[in-house]
């Protein structure tokens, strides 16, 4: 993958959001591009949209208002909708667009879109003034924004050449050969680790952490910074025995990153509806709160690793 490619403002990739002024996305004000695709399918995804590299449909229910103008047009029928409820059958549709075009509130959707490198930096440029005051820049998230790496290095070149400070959002699954090649444009990386333990790491995202371990220790032995993020799940992953494993883990590093606490919440599972699908944790897991981060922050915090709460 990538061989001798060379990143140009041509390359093109699928998006599926771009956010201006994001605060929890790395340093300062900051523009968060979502690129599609994952090699992941974590169980409390919250974006669970970025899953497939392909555009998809998404309808938003609380605006839709049952009127059946998707349906009407659908001839693979996968809106199917009565005077109470709109059910998805996307796994038939064939991408055509009609519903999105048809719904007169902007219900239905279609979430990803082709843009090139310059289209993205077009809109990155605009905030570079709040850049400059706040110390932020742009970081690419998603997705796994490695899983597309011919646009994500585009756009990351273009970055990084116009002085615009550059994070990337990753999970590190991916080849080794991928990640180096983003090690001279990304100013911070920020990586997000499910767990320590192989068998939990497979039951709660479907692959095995091998790789994504293998290549944080090389990542830690450059010199570029990292911050390693968790999110603390209650029930699944928030428990003292991955705190543990987690500070055997990071203290064993060349360098010592810092950990950045996410606090699972639950907005995600209404984006699995929207794109027709169950969510895979069950719908009753509460949000975390700080109580549920406070063991860990002591422990990291004993173990002289820099740790935050987000
Ligand atoms: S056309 Fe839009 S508002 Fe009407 S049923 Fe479909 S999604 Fe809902
Ligand atoms: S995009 Fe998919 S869901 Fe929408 S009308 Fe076409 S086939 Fe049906």
């Amino acid at each position: 993958m990538l061989g001798d490619f060379e990143p140009s403002s041509k390359t093109e990739g699928w998006v599926f959001d771009i956010q201006r002024f994001s605060l929890h996305d790395g340093p300062g004000i900051r523009t968060t591009i979502f690129i599609k695709g994952c090699p992941l399918q974590c169980i409390w995804c919250h974006n669970p949209e970025g899953i497939s590299p392909r555009p998809q449909v998404r309808v938003n229910f609380n605006i839709c208002t049952l009127c059946g103008r998707c349906a009407d047009v659908c001839e693979s029928g996968c809106h199917i909708i009565d005077k109470n409820s709109h059910l998805l059958r996307l796994d038939r549709c064939m991408l055509c667009g009609r519903c999105a075009s048809v719904c007169l509130n902007k219900a239905t959707e279609i979430v990803g879109r082709k843009m090139t490198a310059e289209d993205v930096m077009s809109i990155v440029r605009k905030d570079i003034p709040f850049y400059e005051q706040s110390g932020g820049g742009v970081t690419l998230s998603g997705g796994e924004p490695m899983a597309q790496p011919e646009f994500a290095l585009a756009i990351m070149k273009m970055a990084h050449t116009e002085n615009i400070h550059t994070a990337i959002e990753t999970s590190l699954c991916v080849n080794w050969q991928v990640v180096e090649k983003f090690i001279e444009t990304a100013d911070l990386f920020l990586v997000d680790l499910k767990h320590i333990d192989e068998t939990l790491h497979k039951e709660l995202t479907g692959i095995s952490n091998r790789q994504i371990l293998s290549n944080v220790r090389r990542l830690a032995q450059t010199t570029k910074p990292m911050i390693i993020r968790i999110c603390l799940v209650p029930g699944y992953n928030a428990n003292s025995d991955f705190a543990e494993k987690l500070v055997e883990f990071i203290t064993s590093l060349e360098q010592t990153p810092e950990v950045e606490i996410l606090l699972y919440h639950r907005l995600g599972i209404p984006k699995w509806k929207a794109i027709g699908e169950q969510p895979p944790m069950p719908e009753d897991v509460p949000a975390a709160d700080r109580d549920d981060a406070s063991g860990w922050v002591q422990r990291l915090r004993d173990a002289c690793v820099p740790v935050r709460v987000q």
